[in-house]
């Protein structure tokens, strides 16, 4: 499989277009799901199954949905959902929807000195 590295000057232009909490889902390369009890997941119900759909509580747009059957097993693996706005935003993802290549250790390093814009750094003291 051939990978594409997206460029990291690319994906620090990216970076300054995203909210703390889609960074945050990038930095940790995993999203945050709520509990079942949760407003930012829903359960559908049909003939037999659950569809479980969940929205990242770092609200970065990124949803995922599976199926459950009413024994409580998953019949159809978590798939992600891109297609709230923000979503589209937080991915690598040119205007014309072609991908960007994926971040890779020049894109994170790129990626975590956006994020450090406005983080509170202790000093520490100099050795004497
Ligand atoms: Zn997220």
């Amino acid at each position: 499989m051939n990978v594409t590295w997206a460029d990291p000057n690319v994906v620090a232009d990216k970076a300054k277009q995203w909210t703390e909490g889609q960074l945050a889902c990038r930095f940790n390369k995993f999203h945050a799901w709520p509990p079942l009890k949760h407003g930012l997941t829903v359960v559908t119900q049909g003939p037999g199954w659950w569809e479980v759909r969940q929205w990242c509580t770092r609200r970065c747009g990124v949803a995922r949905k599976a199926i459950f059957n009413m024994s409580g097993y998953k019949v159809r693996d978590w798939r992600p959902d891109y297609s709230s706005d923000a979503a589209k935003q937080y991915r690598m993802l040119d205007e014309d929807g072609k991908s960007l290549g994926r971040i890779g250790t020049d894109g994170q390093a790129a990626l975590f000195l956006v994020s450090m814009t406005g983080v509170t750094v202790t000093q520490m003291p100099e050795e004497t």
